[in-house]
This record gives C-alpha cells, structure tokens and sequence, in this order.
C-alpha cells in the first residue's frame, strides 16, 4: 500500500471496503483526486479514465466526507469536566462559568484552539465552525489567534465573530466585564472580514457574524450584524431556542417568543444558521423552513444540560437544513464528530423511531447537511469536483470485531478515531496521528493552562 504523504499530481483511492458518499453516486470502486479535487468517482470494476501517479489501496478503509462540524467554543477545552458545573443547566451554568472565561488569555486560547481542531481532525473532521464571543481586555485578537490554530491543522473553517452586550446592568445574562460596545463589536467585524474572509471553492477560512444569544447581546447588535453581514455576504450565527429559560427570557424582555424575535430583528432568512433550535412551535418551523434558515443539532450538548431534543426530522419537512454541531467543550466535553454523528442517531430515534433515523441520516446531517449550513456547496460530499475532503477509518479494532455492515458499524460499534484524514488533496492524519504536531507536548501545555485559568 502507498503511504504517499499528499497528493499533488493523480491518486486513486482505489476500491474501499465501503464509501459514503452523501449523495446517490456509487463510488465502490474509488475516487479519483487531482490536485485539491476530487475529478471522478468510479463504479465498481470501473478504471480511470487516465493513469494515475499514486495508487491508494483502501480494501481496509470506511471512506466518508470530511465531516463538518458547525458550532463550537474551542476555548471551552480549558472548562471541560469542571465539578462546580458538571450537573448544570445551561442558565446557572453558564453564571458560573462567565467569570472563568472571562480570565482567558491569547496563549490559553491559542493552545485551547489547536486542542479543539487536532481532536476534531483525528476524530474525521476537516471543517470547524467556532462561535467565540469572549473579549475580555486583551483578547481583541482573538479570531487572529484562531485563524493561526487553523492554518497549522491544515483544516478549513468558519470563524464567527462572536458578541455579547447586553450584561448584567442592563437586563443580560453576562457579567457587565465581559460585554462590548456595540461600535467596537462592528469594527471588529469588518475587519476579521476583511483581512480573513476567503470566497469561493476551496475556501479554507470563513468568518461569520453570531452575536451570542437572544440573553447576552441587544437587539440593535442583532440587526446592525445582519446589515453588515448582508452588506459583506457572510453568514449569520447564533444561539436559539435551546432552553425554555430563554424562551421565558425572550417573553419577558422582548415580549415575544425567540421565533419572532429573529423575525424582529431581520435574521430569518438563508444568511442563518442556528445553533440548537429546540423549543419551536409547529408554526414557528414553518416559518423557519420558508425562510430557508438552518438547524445545528448538537445532541451531546442537549443531554448533557438537559436543554431538549431538536425537532430534526420536523424541521427537515419544512425545509429546514440540519446539520451538527460538538457545542462547547464545556458542555459538549468532547471534541469528536463521530461521537457526536452517533449520538445524534441514538437521540433522534427515541424521538422518530428506529426506522426513520439510520447511520446514513445521521452521517448526512454530519456531512452534506452540516456543509449547506455553512453555505458551502464544494465540501460535504464526493462527487466530481468537490473538494478532496476525506475521512478514511478503519475497521480493525476490537470494538468492530463480528460486525457486518461497515458503515452501520461505525456509528453502531462507536468509531471515534479516524485512520487517515485529507484535506483538501494532503493527508492531514496518517495511520492515526495528526502530521506535523508534536501532540503529547501540547496536551501538557493546555493542561497547564486549563489548571491556570480555573484557579485564577
Ligand atoms: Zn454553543
């Protein structure tokens, strides 16, 4: 077998034990991949239309779609499993927590962001959208550091210039130290969008704007983002109707329900996606459907703070996209999209039955779901001219051992490491190691960090 680092010229991933390809292609006899793309998906038995330079033999490789992974807090890596609020519900979780995070620092979020996307890229990841909305004094550069955590994995991702300005004095959820101006908030914006974001096919970073929640940001935040997010054409993203606390937040300082409030405030239309989405009427999904407004599932999240299920296959009727998302590592603990595809299945099942719910729902709400999302249409499946974006696992472990269909294993039999992961045309993770990361000495300093910032 070539173990061939990239893939500069013409690979053939030739014949895999099993491929998922989001779509209705039959790939079982590979795919081809010219320089960052993938130029031809073969059927089984079928050649290349013309020699290829490398051959990559993947009889023992599961083959999917890079997963996309659309909403986290890498910084939450520093707070995972933290006792004070290890049995919290999001509201008095997160009070405890704003005055911890409020201490961050650029290096502890530089080391929390490589943590993130290095547990992200060996779980199949290659896209990571991160909502940060922390700016404490000193922090205003913040999405700079993330763009360099990016850069070094060799992933992709959607940075959101995250918000929050309305604190504690002013009816908010956040102490009044953690909230900016809302001039400051604008210009920041503008100019991460500016210097960083990338447009077009192969776009490696994105920034969005995602003012925190309906309980951490004003009103006048949220529309001036939507101007400015139209005016720019990037997308918009926030926290919605996770818990039933803030659908009674949203009554009583807005005097509407969390679905009007968007509507009030110019976000329902295909600019958003949201995080969680929860607690809806049947009319509010409706209305999110015709306005072409998409759903991050993040089950993890929603056990862990028993926040509520997504109505996911609902929302998918009315013409809601829905995709996944690991949430922060706070209350998402981990960082690994084949955990979070696989809880997601659980979840939604005890919801909509058995039946409706399979590996391949849930692995396309991971994948093409996830990618139309984040408005991407070169990511998220294999086909002819997508991006060369893979997840390859392998089915040698214990756990798999008796198992019959590949695919349903891996979600069935728990996969959480992949063997070998390509971004956009180079191997990212060789037989189970990220490439050009010293792992062992990052962990040591990001615990160090965490120890730090917990004891202030
Ligand atoms: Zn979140």
């Amino acid at each position: 077998m070539s173990t061939a680092p990239s893939t500069s010229s013409r690979l053939w991933l030739r014949a895999p034990q099993a491929i998922f390809t989001a779509n209705d292609l039959d790939a079982r006899g590979g795919l081809v991949i010219e320089g960052n793309r993938i130029v031809e998906c073969l059927a089984p038995g079928q050649q290349p239309t013309a020699p290829c330079d490398v051959i990559f033999d993947a009889r023992d490789h599961v083959v999917l779609p890079g997963l996309i992974n659309t909403h986290h807090h890498f910084y939450q890596t520093l707070t995972r499993a933290w006792a004070p609020v290890v049995n919290q519900p999001l509201f008095p979780w997160l009070k405890t927590l704003y005055p911890v995070w409020a201490r961050l620092t650029p290096e502890a979020l530089a080391l929390a962001s490589r943590v993130a996307l290095a547990e992200l890229l060996l779980s199949g990841c290659t896209t990571a959208a991160d909502h940060h909305y922390l700016f404490p004094d000193g922090m205003d550069e913040a999405i700079d550091i993330q763009v360099d955590a990016v850069d070094e994995l060799g992933m992709r991702a959607m940075l959101s210039r995250g918000s929050m300005s309305l604190g504690e004095a002013d009816g908010g959820l956040p102490p009044q130290h953690t909230v900016q101006k809302a001039q400051t908030i604008l210009d920041d914006s503008e100019r991460l969008i500016r210097r960083y974001h990338q447009r077009g096919d192969g776009a490696r970073v994105q920034i969005a704007l995602a003012p925190c929640s309906p309980f951490s940001v004003t009103p006048e935040i949220m529309r001036e983002s939507a101007a400015l997010a139209e005016h720019h054409d990037v997308r918009l993203h926030t926290h919605l109707a996770e818990t039933l606390d803030e659908e009674a937040f949203c009554l009583k300082c807005f005097g509407m329900r969390t679905v009007d409030y968007l509507d009030s405030v110019g976000w329902l239309g295909p600019r958003t996606w949201l995080a969680h989405g929860i607690h809806f009427n049947d009319d509010e999904i409706h209305r999110l459907g015709k306005a072409g407004v998409g759903v991050c599932h993040c089950p993890c999240s929603n056990m862990r703070l028993a926040s509520g299920i997504c109505p996911t296959l609902e929302l998918e009727a009315a013409g809601v996209t829905v995709g996944l998302g690991v949430d922060g590592s706070a209350s998402g603990d981990t960082s690994n999209m084949m955990i979070e595809a696989r809880q997601a299945m659980y979840l939604q099942r005890l919801r909509y039955g058995a039946e409706r719910v399979t590996p391949q729902r849930a692995l396309g709400w991971a994948t093409r779901g996830s990618a139309r999302l984040l408005g991407r249409d070169d990511i998220g499946q294999l086909a002819p001219g997508k991006q060369a974006d893979l997840a390859l696992f392998k089915l040698d472990e214990l756990r798999f051992s008796g198992s019959h269909d590949p695919l349903a294993a891996l979600l069935l039999c728990a996969a959480d490491r992949a063997d070998r992961v390509m971004v956009g045309g180079e191997w990212r993770v060789v037989d189970g190691q990220i490439v050009d990361l010293d792992l062992v000495g990052l962990i040591t300093a990001h615990r160090r960090a965490a120890h730090q910032l917990v004891a202030g």
